[in-house]
C-alpha cells in the first residue's frame, strides 16, 4: 500500500512507520519536525517537511503522493499545556487535521486511520471503558482530537471517507530503534527510569489519596509496538469506526515504580506529590472489539516487558535522539 503518515518523527508515528516498511508499504512521511526527532524517521520512507497548520503543503503532498490511505498521527499530545492554551490545540490538531481531509477529499483518498484518545471520553462512567461510552472530554486536548472524529464522521456520510479512530490508552515502550523522547517529559515511564539513569533523584507521585487500592492513579499501559501493529490491521481491513486500545489490565503509579525497580535493580526513590489537575482515578480499556474485529490482541504489553523494552532504549539513548 502506499501510504501518506504524518507525525512520523513521534513516538508512535516513528514506529508505525518502522513496521510498515517492514512490510514492504511505500510509506511517505509528512511532519513539521517541531516536536519529533528527524533521526526517528524511517530511512525507509520518504520524508516532507511540511505543517499542517498551513493548507498547500499538505495538498502538494497529497497530489504527489495519491496514497491508498492516510495515517494521522501529528498533533501536539499534552493534556496540561492543553489546559494553559486550548488555542494551540485548536489549531494544530484541528485546523490541520481539516486541511488534511480537504486535502484527501480534493484528491479522493478516502481511508484515514486518526490517531485518537481515550482522552475523548472524559471522567468514564463504566470501567473498563468500552466505545460506546458517551464523548465528553475534560480538557482542550481530547476536545480537539473529537472535535476532528466529528468531522470525519460527517464526511463519512457525505462523502465517502472511511475513517477508523483508534482510542488509545498509555503508550509505552520502545521498539528496538525507536523509542520516547519528549521535552518536557511527563509521562511516567521515561520519567521512573530517568531515576534509574541517575539523571533525577526522586521520582514525583502525583497522589497517593485516590480511591484504589494503593491510592496511586490506575492507567492501562500499551505498548507502542503493538499500538503500532494495530493502525496496519486497521489499514489492511474494510473496517471504519472506533476501537480502543489497552490491555484491559489496569497498573498503580506504584506498581510501575516497583516494577521499575524490578527490571533495573535500582533502587527508585519516589516524592509523594501532590495530584495533578486533571488526572481521572482510573481508565482501563475495554479492547474486547479490537480483539473481535480488527484480530488486534497485545503480545508485548505486559508490564515488564513494556518496562524492560523501554529500559533497553533508554539505556542505549541516555539523552534521547541527542548525541551528547
Ligand atoms: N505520574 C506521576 N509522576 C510523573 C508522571 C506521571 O505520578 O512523574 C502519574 C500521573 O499523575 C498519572 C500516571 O502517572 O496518574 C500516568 O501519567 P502519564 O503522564 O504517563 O500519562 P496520562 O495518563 O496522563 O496520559
Amino acid at each position: 500500500m502506499k501510504i501518506l503518515l504524518t507525525g512520523g518523527s513521534g513516538y508512535i508515528g516513528s514506529v508505525t512507520t518502522e513496521l510498515l516498511c517492514d512490510g514492504g508499504h511505500d510509506v511517505t512521511v509528512f511532519d513539521n519536525l517541531e516536536r519529533g526527532h528527524i533521526e526517528a524517521v524511517d530511512p525507509r520512507a520518504r520524508l516532507v517537511v511540511g505543517d499542517l497548520r498551513e493548507p498547500t503543503g499538505i495538498l502538494d503532498a497529497m497530489r504527489a503522493v495519491k496514497p491508498d490511505a492516510v495515517v494521522h498521527f501529528a498533533a501536539y499530545a499534552l493534556v496540561g499545556e492543553s489546559m494553559q492554551d486550548p488555542m494551540m490545540y485548536f489549531h494544530n490538531n484541528t485546523t490541520g487535521g481539516l486541511h488534511l481531509l480537504d486535502a484527501m477529499l480534493k484528491v479522493g483518498v478516502k481511508k484515514i486511520i486518526f490517531s485518537s484518545t481515550c482522552a475523548t471520553y472524559g471522567q468514564p462512567e463504566k470501567m473498563p471503558m468500552d466505545e460506546t461510552l458517551p464523548q465528553r472530554p475534560t480538557n482542550p486536548y481530547g476536545e480537539s482530537k473529537l472535535m476532528f472524529e466529528t468531522a470525519l464522521r460527517w464526511e463519512q456520510q457525505r462523502r465517502g471517507i472511511q475513517p477508523v479512530f483508534l482510542r488509545y490508552f498509555n503508550a509505552c515502550g520502545a521498539s528496538a530503534k525507536y523509542g520516547e523522547d519528549h521535552d518536557p517529559e511527563t509521562h511516567i515511564i521515561p520519567n521512573v527510569l530517568r531515576v534509574a539513569l541517575g539523571q533525577a533523584d526522586a521520582v514525583p507521585v502525583f497522589g497517593d489519596d485516590y480511591p484504589t487500592p494503593d491510592g496511586s492513579c490506575i492507567r492501562d499501559y500499551i505498548h507502542i509496538v503493538d499500538l503500532a501493529r494495530a493502525h496496519i490491521l486497521a489499514l489492511e481491513k474494510d473496517v471504519t469506526g472506533p476501537f480502543n486500545l489497552g490491555t484491559g489490565t489496569g497498573f498503580s503509579v506504584k506498581q510501575i515504580v516497583d516494577t521499575c525497580r524490578e527490571v533495573t535493580g535500582h533502587d527508585i526513590p519516589v516524592k509523594m506529590s501532590p495530584r495533578r489537575p486533571g488526572d481521572p482515578a482510573c481508565l482501563v480499556a475495554s479492547a474486547a472489539k479490537a480483539k473481535e474485529i480488527l484480530g488486534w490482541e497485545p503480545v508485548r504489553s505486559d508490564i515488564r516487558t513494556v518496562v524492560s523494552d523501554a529500559w533497553a532504549w533508554h539505556q542505549a539513548h541516555p539523552h534521547g535522539y541527542r548525541k551528547a
